[in-house]
């Protein structure tokens, strides 16, 4: 069953045929991630969107389950942000980020500084969220190098966390498939265990779960010496590692522990800021915790343009800042810090969001949609079904009776195969090994909300009927 348009859907391309397309990227376009093996891809090829949905070259229509890559928050196709991008580019495009200031930056950053918990008041523009990693990571040492604390350097990072594809931001993501044959910096870094509250063992409460991940923390920072630790990284949520919830009071635990031995606190909300969680930002409207550093990209355009921030806190940078430091610089920056083009897109987004209470819609179908997301725990080939705002993840698991090839299919191939069944209904979901991902746009209705469910339910049946 494929979806078919009504003829409108938006899936023009420039000229090209979809089999040119197809041709050319399968030689040319080195993607994300991109395999070695010798077979073409074959990707779909995405011609055109229209609020929660994609449309290939042949007017099919996906819904767009994981939202871009957990970004495309107010949806696709809104003619309002095209005109503000071309207003924008055509009055002035670009501008150095060092020698000029201009309106879109300035009134951006002013705006993040407004939501932002605490004293976060200082936006540091990236070009998405590696760079703005990156950048925290770099801000960390130079923090410390001026505090007279050079050997303060490691960053303590976890197990499944995803913080990048920059040297240093690899270097802090715990994901096994992101290390395999790439180097990273090790000797920066320490990582802690799986917090993920469903490997826990058996019998054992989430409460002493969360005691031991705790403490994890505390026993990295006393094993290297409180001395030598500079930033704890942590998404509020793992994302890409799995939609990994850490257990209840972890966050304002951990935020304790670092504020004793003087290690900052950088919070990752790449993916749980701009609404994916029902706030503009997580760290503490979700969480409790005002972090020293947040990083945040993807929604900040809904995916309209590239760009990411850093906003550092003001005790920061009190603490490094004084007459006799006019020489020094945070010499960290990009041409494109700042981006005209890029900000004005996030001022649209925001004026978006605002006007259409979008913040508060998903507050309001998260009941239904984390409903929908738990039952399909009841399908005996789904070990886990976990979530939080408008973001959720299956994973599959072998029933204890099964073995042999059969549970390492499952344990390796269960998402590529819902993937594929899902694909042929009209749905696109993230595989990840056993899992399946999802945080669609956040303007996804109650019935929208069922019907990618009721796809997925009718994929994952399909899925355990061949596996078990
Ligand atoms: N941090 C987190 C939590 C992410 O999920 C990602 C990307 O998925 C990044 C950082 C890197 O962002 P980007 O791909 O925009 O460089």
């Amino acid at each position: 069953m494929l979806y078919q348009t009504d003829g409108n859907a938006p899936t023009r391309t420039n000229g090209a045929s979809a089999e040119a397309i197809r041709e050319w990227d399968n030689a040319h376009f080195m993607h994300p991630w991109e395999s070695m093996g010798n077979g073409d891809a074959n990707r779909v090829i995405a011609a055109g969107g229209q609020g929660i949905y994609l449309f290939d070259p042949q007017g099919r229509r996906y819904i767009d389950g994981p939202g871009g890559m957990w970004n495309v928050q107010i949806g696709y196709g809104r003619a309002e942000m095209g005109q503000a991008i071309a207003e924008q580019a055509t009055r002035l495009a670009y501008h150095s980020p060092w020698a000029f200031a201009s309106e879109p930056s300035a009134v951006l950053a002013q705006k993040l500084a407004a939501m932002a918990p605490g004293d976060l008041n200082s936006v540091f523009f990236t070009t998405g969220g590696s760079s703005a990693v990156d950048s925290a990571l770099r801000f960390a040492q130079f923090y410390n190098n001026l505090r007279g604390l050079p050997e303060k350097k490691l960053i303590l990072a976890r197990d499944k966390g995803y913080h990048g594809s920059t040297y240093l931001s690899a270097s802090v993501s715990g994901k096994e498939r992101g290390k395999g044959f790439l180097d990273t910096e090790q000797r920066l870094v320490r990582f802690l265990p799986n917090v993920n509250p469903y490997t826990r063992p058996d019998g054992m409460s989430a409460e002493a779960w969360c005691d031991l991940r705790v403490a994890d923390v505390e026993q990295a920072i006393l094993e290297a010496g409180a001395d030598k630790v500079a930033a704890f990284i942590a998404e509020p949520i793992l994302a890409s590692g799995g939609v990994i919830v850490p257990p209840p009071g972890y966050h304002q635990r951990t935020l304790e522990i670092c504020r004793r031995y003087d290690v900052l606190y950088i919070s990752d909300e790449v993916v749980t800021a701009f609404g994916r969680l029902g706030h503009w930002f997580a760290s503490e409207d979700v969480f409790g915790i005002v972090p020293d550093i947040i990083t945040s990209a993807k929604g900040l355009t809904s995916g309209y343009l590239p760009l990411g921030a850093m906003i550092l806190s003001d005790r920061l940078l009190n603490d490094i800042t004084s007459d006799d430091r006019e020489h020094i610089m945070f010499s960290n920056g990009y041409t494109y810090s700042g981006h005209p083009v890029c900000c004005a897109a996030a001022l649209k987004n925001i004026e978006i969001f605002e006007r259409e209470g979008l913040l508060e819609h998903v507050r309001s179908v998260t009941p239904h949609f984390q409903a929908r997301l738990r039952e399909m725990a009841k399908f005996e080939i789904v070990g886990d079904a976990r979530g939080m705002g408008l973001i959720g993840c299956i994973e599959g698991a072998a029933a204890p009776g099964i073995s042999g090839a059969n549970r390492l299919a499952i344990d390796t191939e269960f998402g590529a195969r819902v993937d594929a069944k899902c694909e042929a209904m009209g749905l696109i979901v993230r595989p990840m090994i056993n899992m399946c991902v999802f945080s669609p746009p956040l303007i996804i209705t109650e019935p929208q909300i069922d019907e990618m469910f009721d796809i997925l339910e009718t994929a994952v049946a399909q899925v355990q009927n061949e596996m078990m």
